[in-house]
Order: C-alpha cells, then structure tokens, then sequence
C-alpha cells in the first residue's frame, strides 16, 4: 500500500482521476435528486445524523464518503440552480466557472506573489484591467480580486479614510494609527445601503457613529438631502470624507443617482465608492448598461462577480481609479514581497489586498469569458431584468398583493395584504407565508422589514425562471395568506372589537 496514496502528485494520477469522477457523479445526483429548492429539514432534524458521525474513525472508500455527505449536506443543500429559488442574492453558475474550479483547487496557485503563482497573476490583472475598462477607468486604474463585496467595501472605505488623512492631514494612519480628527470624520450612504457600510466603519475604528444615513426618494439616494447632511456635519465642525453610492441596492436592485453623487463628491473634495456588489451585472448589457451612468466618476468600486456574473463564490473585485491609492496598503515583507522586487518589476499583488494567501478565484472569470463571451453572460442578465418588471406587474395589478416599488435590476418587495385586513395584522400574515414557505420548501423567497414592517422579496438571478414560474409562487404565497386569515379569523376579528 502506497501511504501517499492521497496526496495529490505525479504517482497518484488515477486516483485523483477517480476521485473527481466520483465527486462529479455526486453532483449530478445532486441535479436529479433535487427537484425542490430546499427539503424543509429542520436543524434539530439534521443534527441527529451528524451524531452519528465518528472523525476519528474514517470511511472506508469515496463512495462511501459521498453517499455520507449527501445524507449530511447535499441532499438538503438550498438549491440555487432552480427557477423556483429566488429569495437572495445567488446565482445559478454558468459550468465553464466550475470547470474552473477544478483547475483552481488542483494547481492552487496562491496570488499574493508572482513566485506563488506567475501567469495566475497576469490572468488577474488582465481581468482587472478589462473590468476597469467596462466600468469607464482608463489606464492609471487598477484592482485586486477579494473575498465578496463586504471586503472590497472595507478596501474602498480603508482607502477613504487613509487618503483624507494624507492629502488633508499630512498625517500617515497606516504608520500612527487613527489620528484625533478621525472620530469627527463622516461617510454618507443611503438608508437603502449595505450593511457592511456600518460593519466595515466599526473596523476601521471610526465608530457606526461616523455612517451618515441619507434618506431616499423612490428607493434612491436623495441627493439633495445628501448635500444638505454634508453642510450639516460640516457646521457641526465634523469631517466629511467619503460618499458611497449603491449600484443595485441588496432590497429593492435600485441604482443610486450616481453622476449627480459623484460631481456633488467632486464638489466638496470627498471619496466616492460605487458599491456595485450586485449592479456590476449591468456591465455586461448594452440594453441596461446606462444605468451605472456615472460609475466611472468613482474613485474605487465594488463588483461582486458572483453576484450578477453568474460565478461560483468567491469571486470579487475591487476596482480603484488611480492605481497609486492602493499604494496605502502597500507593506514590504523581507521574506514575501521586498521593495527590489518592485524594482525588478515583479508584480506582486498582495502590494494591493488586505488578504495574504490568496485563492486564484480569476480563472473562474477567465473560463467565463473566454468560453461564453460578454454578451452571452449579458443576455442572462437581460432575460432577468425584463421578467423582474413583469413580474412587477403581475404583483402591482393583483388586488391581495402590494408592490413597494418597481426595480431597476431584479429585487421585488411587497406583501399580502387583501382588503379586509388591517394594518396592525399584516407583518404577522407574512411572516407566517415565509416560514410555511421555508418549511415546504417548494418555493424560496426573502423577506426585509421597511419602518418596521415585514414585507416579502424576491430576487430573481436566475434567467430560467418565467412569469409562469412566479405565478405559481404567488398562488402559493396567496394560499398560505389565506389558510393564515381563516385560522385567525376570531382573534384578528376580537382585536378590531377591543381597538
Ligand atoms: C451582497 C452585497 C454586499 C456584500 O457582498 P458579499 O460578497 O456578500 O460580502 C455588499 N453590498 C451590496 C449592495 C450587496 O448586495
């Protein structure tokens, strides 16, 4: 028996060829056995298997092990690939990523240093580089590929603070730390932003406190309230620095006015980041592409390729500009990327992350693009967005159904509220359609809260769902509303006599 029968190397060819096969075998159960988006399994449920299961005692074979992570994992998996899932932000993924993949974990490349990856690193930048180009950037531009959205909202927001300080304070927080202007310094972002926004200020030791909330209008920054929240911080001798700008908000898929922001921005010397996570789809459509308008005023951006470029997770950028603002997460380590390799012209691209070892996500892009082609990827995008507003008319012309607001990409919110039913009693009635929703895990979709209310969202990222597909959900969401009314028909009924 080899003891390296395991390890991945020149003498274990056929078993990592079986391997794969086995897994891939798995996948394709995975794609026949489930036919609903989810099985409704409940935690306590799912763990009495996991009791069972001894990691110190191994499986005997692959066949084995698989038929144990079905009855674990795959089995129950929310299946995003199916019309009927459209609750968050996932997107069926496009095969040539996953093809990718296999590549990516085998050869496993590390990006951080070009001696960890060599063409790995140039995939990247071309990547990067084509990425900047579409958003509008020209050649000084430049960017890394990131964990998700909420780490290139940390880079953008990092950038923000350190570039004030710098170029206004002649002050280095890199080197000393925040300085004593910073709990006076203040980012401005839409009620409807992300919540990293919040999250990643906390981090950066500027407190949730230096998050300025702009109040929208239709679901989209306001951008003259903006203005009046900037003169505002300033008379109370506070520090605006930076304005984020949402492409695609994660409730309601509205884009932000973002040329107005953006000259507004210019105007009062502040860093725009354009948090694209879920917008940057709209790069790749002509039809739709005037709706990132502005985009390029930006001076950093988030993309979330596997948000709306139909991609495996992780797979993320972020996109600066002017390529010398990465410069300030720029650390040179004797052992890992030293300044002579700079002068070497050696790229090494952990100059620009805040990651160290880093996974080559870019060939699943690479993959993508090469195969399918921009517009082919566009068209799926397309095909969403033209269903998103029918379905849009479907809920507003339905008389149990209340649309919020039309989107601009693919995120519905509105509720069940037939006539008859009081205002008091519509977030339970909701709430109640999305557990039995869960549970019966027929159909997936999400639900957010608007002043306090509950409300329903769809997110469709799925070019396979129809208007058919939707109707069919609706019904159901109409039938769990109605069941809800009949049961709690007397104590709805004794809560108008008390009020
Ligand atoms: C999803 C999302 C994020 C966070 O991205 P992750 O990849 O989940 O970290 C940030 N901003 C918006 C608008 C999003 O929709």
């Amino acid at each position: 028996m080899n003891p390296y029968s395991d390890l991945f190397y020149e003498g274990t060819a056929n078993e990592y060829s079986k391997a794969i096969q086995l897994a891939s075998g798995s996948v394709v159960r995975f794609l026949e056995k489930n036919r609903k988006p989810f099985s409704g399994i409940t935690p306590a449920q799912l763990k009495t298997a996991f009791a069972e299961v001894d990691l110190n005692a191994p499986l005997p074979d692959y066949e084995s092990l698989l038929s144990e992570v079905e009855r674990l994992y795959s089995d129950h998996a929310i299946t995003f690939h199916l019309p009927q899932y459209i609750a968050h932000l996932n997107c069926p993924v496009v095969i040539p990523a996953i093809a990718a993949e296999v590549l990516i974990s085998a050869i496993n490349s590390s990006l951080d240093t070009w001696d960890q990856s060599a063409g790995g690193t140039l995939i990247e930048q071309r990547l990067i580089e084509w990425t900047c180009s579409e958003i509008g950037f020209d050649s000084h531009s430049d960017g890394v590929f990131t964990s998700g959205g909420t780490q290139s909202n940390l880079m953008g927001l990092l950038l923000a603070r350190d570039h004030y300080a710098k170029e206004r304070l002649r002050y280095n927080i890199k080197q000393k730390g925040l300085p004593a202007e910073s709990s006076r310094f203040r980012i401005f972002v839409a009620a409807t932003g992300h919540f990293s926004i919040q999250k990643n200020a906390a981090l950066l030791g500027l407190g949730e406190q230096s998050v300025v909330s702009i109040p929208v209008e239709g679901y989209r920054m306001n951008v003259a309230l903006l203005e009046e929240a900037i003169q505002q911080e300033l008379e109370e001798g506070n520090i605006p620095i930076a304005v984020v700008g949402t492409a695609g908000t994660t409730d309601f898929g509205n884009v932000d006015p973002l040329e107005e922001i953006g000259q507004l921005a210019a105007r009062y010397k502040l860093w725009f980041h354009v948090d694209a996570a879920y917008g940057c789809g709209l790069l790749l459509t002509s039809k739709y592409r005037h709706l990132l308008k502005g985009i390029e005023l930006a001076n950093s951006v988030t993309a979330d390729y596997h948000k709306s470029f139909f991609q495996p997770v992780s797979s993320s950028a972020f996109l600066v500009k002017n390529k010398r603002s990465l410069d300030l997460l720029t650390h040179h380590a004797d052992y890992l990327n030293p300044k002579e390799h700079d002068e070497d012209g050696l790229p090494n691209q952990v100059n620009k992350s805040i990651q160290t070892t880093r996974r080559f996500d870019a060939l699943k892009l690479w993959f993508t693009l090469r195969l399918m082609g921009k517009q082919k990827l566009g068209s799926y995008m397309e095909t969403i967005i033209d269903t998103t507003a029918k379905v849009a008319d479907m809920i507003s012309q339905d008389d149990e159904l209340e649309l919020v607001s039309y989107s601009d990409i693919s995120a519905l919110v509105f509720r069940y509220f037939p006539a008859g039913l009081d205002e008091a009693d519509v977030t339970e009635v909701n709430l109640y359609i999305k557990k039995e929703m869960l549970k019966d895990g027929a159909a997936l979709l999400a639900g957010t809260r608007i002043n306090g209310a509950f409300y329903l969202k769809f997110t469709l990222l799925n070019p396979l769902t129809t208007t058919d597909d939707v109707n069919k959900l609706l019904s159901i969401i109409k039938q769990h509303g109605a069941t809800y009314m009949r049961q709690h028909r007397k104590t709805l009924y004794d809560r108008r006599e008390i009020a």
